[in-house]
């Protein structure tokens, strides 16, 4: 089957910011509203090819990450320990494309790349290329907190997650039965391929066959944005970036501006997609700059932002959140895992975009 090259631009689910004050179980604090949203990736995730077993999978492993982060925000905890709880859970699950599951790189092995940034300070870390940490997201988290630098990579990252006694792990931890065979599928489409760009189209727009052993041979990467009590934001990513990735290739997961940013002044954002695009457009920062500069709301400064990068040829998606709690979840591929929940009451979990 051939996807439509051009899908329906984002799915915004906004405007949930009304002030309800908080409920009887929760402790006092300043804010009115709080809440998080998260995301397991965008890409060619079809209903059709998702067996009703796979997609139940899939929203129960969601629903439970974006739980985890609420129940942070529910006792009165940081935005940021949300962040680091959601996406934690997800780095342990095999089902998404981030700590036990990643995608391998062209040597069959597991890199990692993760980045984090609190609103309230706009202090941020982030690693590249990791081989043995169980939990990236928690080393962004130090650097961040531990180190007076932003991002480190490679076996310089690992050295400093030794002096602070992070748990190691064996690569093949995090290597799985499918990301094999997704590796073995874009070799093999490698080997006819004329340039990245026809190895992307041929990967994202393949045959039906492929598409169902390669559906997220592209993305998968997670990511949460968080609100907390105190009305401040926090935003992180986590990825192992893109199938048969070569030469220490890093993408815009642990970029801050591109794959991931926050700022109390405007917004907190976490990218998902085809990296080499949201590097280039900053997409992150693009979205906040877009609040900042033209007091354009979240979900449409998402949504344009989506629309720049679909127009250079990229595909993928976003998600963020304001201090006022409104939410956006906007991509332009077939599909995004996400989900939200805020304190209003109101939540949901999704896979498929608007088109399907
Ligand atoms: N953005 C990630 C990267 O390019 C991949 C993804 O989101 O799935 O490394």
């Amino acid at each position: 089957m051939k996807l439509p090259s051009a899908f329906p631009l984002a799915l915004a689910a906004a405007g949930l910011a009304t002030a309800t004050g908080l409920r009887a179980e929760n402790p006092p604090s300043m804010n009115q509203t709080y809440g998080l949203v998260i995301h397991g990736g965008a890409g060619v995730i079809l209903r059709q090819e998702m067996s009703a077993e796979l997609e139940a999978r899939y929203r129960d492993a969601l629903t439970q990450a974006r739980d985890a982060g609420y129940a942070v925000l529910a006792r009165g905890d940081s935005s940021l320990d949300a962040v680091v709880a959601a996406i934690t859970f997800m780095e342990d699950s095999p089902l998404f494309n981030a700590g036990r599951g990643a995608v391998l790189n062209a040597d069959g092995i597991c890199e990692l790349d993760a980045s984090i940034m609190d609103g309230r300070t706009q202090a941020a870390g982030a690693v590249a290329g990791v081989h043995h940490i169980k939990n990236p997201i928690r080393l962004a988290r130090a650097v961040m907190e531990k180190s007076e630098h932003v991002m480190f990579t490679g076996d310089g990252a690992e050295t400093f997650a030794r002096t602070l006694g992070f748990e190691f792990v064996p690569n093949e931890y995090f290597q799985t039965e499918l990301r094999r065979r997704q590796l073995e599928k874009a070799q093999q489409l490698e080997a006819g391929k004329k340039s990245a760009a026809a190895l992307h189209e041929r990967v994202t727009f393949a045959t039906v066959d492929d598409n169902y052993l390669i559906d997220q041979i592209k993305h998968g990467t997670v990511g949460c944005v968080a609100l907390d009590q105190h009305g401040n934001l926090a935003a992180g990513t986590s990825t192992g970036g893109m199938t048969n990735k070569k030469f220490g290739r890093v993408g815009d997961s642990p970029i801050i501006g591109a794959g991931t940013y926050a700022s109390n002044a405007t917004c907190a954002v976490s990218a998902t997609g085809w990296g080499e695009f949201f590097i280039r457009l900053s997409v992150a920062h693009d979205i906040a700059a877009q609040m900042e500069y033209r007091q354009t709301p979240l979900a449409a400064a998402a949504d344009a932002t989506i629309a720049k990068v679909g127009k250079l040829g990229g595909d993928g998606g976003v998600i963020g959140i304001d201090r006022a709690g409104h939410v956006a979840m906007s991509f332009n591929s077939p599909g995004m895992y996400r989900g939200y929940r805020l304190s209003t009451g109101a939540g949901a979990v999704e896979i498929f975009g608007p088109a399907q």
